[in-house]
């Protein structure tokens, strides 16, 4: 078998409140293979995003890894290797379409010098072939007159071109592995499925792997072929795309599917339910004693509340964090 081109092991992140220690994503481990899509989900802050920072070591400040992380990318050690070395895999091999462009673009600088200069920074081509790549790749994430476009400054341009300027300097240089951050969120649905077919065709074409983290589950069944369920900084099911659609076993991953109406009645088990999951996740620096979805889970018993379930393996690629596992008779129906 060949290495997987990622490997996460013991993810551990955490940050000095006020209100105490927050342990913002703790022992999150995973892999990624060449050509594959694997897709991250969870509400808002179970730790997807910061998941995604740490594998390019792009942690907000304050943030601490533990000792026991690793971060394993096409052999290097990214959590350890100099920041020279960093920078020369950031962009080149492995990148990132970020959530807010506005943040994430200079404003004083052209889109279409953006692009370019990431092709400069990693690659010997000169400033002109620089220019024709960063404009070919404006027009291939839909960019209209992508030629003009590219010498306007990000002011100048909508909220759904900036967010595509962001998807064009991350494939420009068609890197091994893109982790995109809700990437279509901000584009209308006819340049959403432009950019998910481009991610789809540089994975036919030059093996791409994608990280896909989101709360769309429809872009999930779309594109990933194995997917992470998140919540409260923990992986708490991980399974091939199919079988978590068709038979989720966690219950929160089952109130995330039952919460979209065209996968509620695709799944057989939450079929007649679409419902929200009650509650919200809590907050990093108090996450509950045993079981961390136990004040929002409709089947939590007095073990739920003492005892911390372990991701178990329950499939050769289905794992779940869950006492019905051992317990499946407390599963009320
Ligand atoms: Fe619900 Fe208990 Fe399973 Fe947690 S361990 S998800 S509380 S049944």
């Amino acid at each position: 078998m060949t290495s997987p081109l990622l490997s996460v092991s013991d993810l551990r992140v955490s940050f000095q409140t006020d209100a105490g220690v927050a342990r913002a994503v703790d022992g999150v481990s995973f892999t990624v293979s060449a050509g594959e899509t694997v897709g991250i989900v969870g509400e808002s802050g179970c730790g997807k995003t910061l998941t995604a920072l740490s594998l390019l070591r792009l942690i907000p400040s304050g943030g601490k890894l533990a000792p026991s992380s690793r971060v394993e990318f096409e052999g290097a050690d990214m959590l350890s290797i100099p920041e020279r070395e960093l920078r020369a895999v950031r962009g080149r091999r492995m990148a990132m379409i970020f959530q807010e462009p506005m943040t994430a673009l200079n404003p004083v600088l052209t889109v279409g010098d953006q692009v370019a200069e990431v092709v400069r920074v990693h690659t010997k081509r000169s400033r002109s072939e620089a220019w024709a790549l960063a404009v070919a790749m404006l027009a291939r994430v839909g960019i209209p007159d992508a030629a003009a476009r590219a010498a306007q400054y990000p002011h100048e341009l909508s909220g759904g071109m900036r967010q595509r300027v962001m998807i064009a300097m991350a494939l420009v240089l068609e890197p091994a592995l893109v982790i995109a951050d809700e990437p279509t969120t901000a584009l209308d649905v006819t340049i959403q499925a432009q950019i998910l077919e481009l991610l789809r065709e540089l994975r036919e074409r030059i093996g791409m792997a994608v990280l896909l983290i989101t709360h769309d589950l429809g872009v999930v069944a779309e594109m990933a072929s194995r997917v992470l369920v998140m919540y409260a900084g923990e992986v708490v099911e991980e399974a091939p795309v199919e079988s978590l659609f068709a038979q989720p076993i966690h219950p929160y991953t089952e109130g995330l599917l039952a919460a979209v109406p065209s996968l509620a009645l695709a799944s057989q088990t939450t079929q007649e339910r679409l419902r929200t999951i009650p509650g919200t996740v809590p907050p990093p620096t108090a996450w509950p004693s045993g079981c961390r979805f136990r004040d929002r889970c409709e089947h939590a018993w007095e073990r739920c509340a003492t005892d911390a379930p372990a991701l178990v393996q329950v499939q050769p690629a289905h794992r779940v964090r869950c006492h019905l596992v051992q317990e499946p008779e407390r599963r009320r129906t």
